[in-house]
């Protein structure tokens, strides 16, 4: 496996800042306008350096990260992580240089631009692009270059990397999670999107959002994972497809009661973070419910990242509508218990005995339940990030 080469701000050999101008006092004032922050990733399980500032009409700025030394010859996904505060700029301008041709003595850049509305991303790795790097080509190669021209008015503000390169080659070699819904291309693209739809609900990928996410507190509880949901009608995501999120064995296929179908898969390998924020390699099950009658793989079989499973349905009795729910267990339960469900009996005690809301009871029949979630399933929006 080869891991993503990260440059963060701070690397003083890998990344630059250009001002083009020649009086010192207009160069201190636009050095004065940066905004520095830290924000912790966890795709990273660090802390890294995130800098702003405001758009400008002039191209007085770039800012350069640079492909490290040693990176291979291949095809790369070029990443920049885009923070929720101090960047909205519509149009933030990148270039990424392919190639360096030598034309008569002066080198000549072939490079791709891009552009990117910074305004809708909130603390996400935002795709550039893929591109085939070699960089035996020269030092510009692989070289991401943000320009601060924009003709915003009045200026909004942008953010300025870290970038990062990961590999697109040699995969395969280690494990890896992708959404269980979405097309191949919207599964393979970078997770989440860093999108919102209705104000409030994560996009996963493509429109895919979650209307429950982890830990939600709604009339069945504290809930378990999530609810992936197409925008507009409840019949919006009637029989798409249910894919695998990574290689793994079935351990129940079928019908589980009040679910309707559900499906739940072994995976031998994850990146898992413990409620007490300690991380660790280690087997892990997801689970797809209300699956339609039509499912594709049996109990005992094994299954690929990307296989298609089976198709959206309905909940037994249709007591919900359309959705896939997803969750992920970090415990063997799902594997002795596939079609739990944390405390139904102090859950149908707060539904049915009405007690009231601001009791005693009532808090520590939710605060058992709360520890059941936490003490058995991740946050799969945060798994599948950590393990895409
Ligand atoms: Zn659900």
């Amino acid at each position: 496996m080869i891991k993503p080469f990260v440059v963060f701000n701070q690397d003083q050999n890998n990344f630059s800042i250009t001002y083009y101008v020649n009086d010192q006092k207009k160069q201190d004032y636009l050095n004065s306008l940066w905004k520095t922050f830290n924000i912790y990733d966890p795709a990273l399980a660090q802390n890294i350096q995130i800098l702003c500032r405001p758009t400008n009409p002039n191209m007085e700025v770039t800012v350069e990260h640079y492909l490290p030394p040693g990176a291979p010859a291949g095809k790369y996904r070029v990443e920049t992580f885009v923070p929720s505060k101090h960047s909205n700029s519509r149009k933030a301008i990148f270039t990424i240089t392919q190639n360096v041709k030598d034309a008569g003595g002066s080198k000549n850049e072939d490079y791709a631009m891009v552009v990117v509305d910074l305004s809708e991303l909130h603390d996400v790795w935002y795709s550039l692009g893929e591109y085939y790097f070699d960089p035996a080509g020269g030092r510009e190669i692989g070289r991401v270059r943000q320009y601060d021209l924009s003709l915003e008015d009045p200026p909004m503000e942008s953010s300025y990397g870290p970038v990062r390169w990961i590999p697109l080659f040699g995969q395969g070699k280690y494990h890896r999670y992708d959404a269980p819904v979405g097309s191949k291309q919207e599964r393979e693209a970078p997770f989440p999107t860093g999108k919102f739809i209705y104000g409030r609900y994560p996009i996963w990928v493509g429109n895919w959002f979650d209307a429950n996410p982890f830990l939600s507190w709604y009339i069945y509880g504290y809930h378990t994972g999530a609810d992936l949901n197409l925008p507009g009608s409840s019949a919006a995501d009637k029989g798409k497809e249910i894919y695998a999120i990574g290689d793994g064995k079935v351990t129940y296929a079928g019908r589980a009661g009040t679910w309707g179908n559900i499906i739940v898969i072994a995976h031998p390998e994850a990146k898992v973070t413990l409620p007490n924020g300690t991380t660790r390699k280690q087997a892990v099950y997801s689970r797809y419910g209300h699956v339609d009658n039509h499912i594709l793989v049996k109990t005992g079989q094994e299954v690929q990242r990307g296989q298609l499973l089976g198709f959206i349905g309905l909940a037994a009795n249709a007591v919900s509508g359309w959705h896939l729910h997803f969750d992920v267990c970090y415990t063997d339960l799902l594997a002795k218990r596939p079609a739990h469900w944390p405390n139904l009996d102090a859950i149908r005690a707060i539904r049915y005995s009405n007690p009231e809301r601001d009791s005693r009871s009532h808090s520590s029949a939710q605060l058992n339940i709360m520890k059941e979630v936490i003490s058995n399933y991740v946050d799969p929006l945060k798994f599948i990030r950590d393990n895409h």
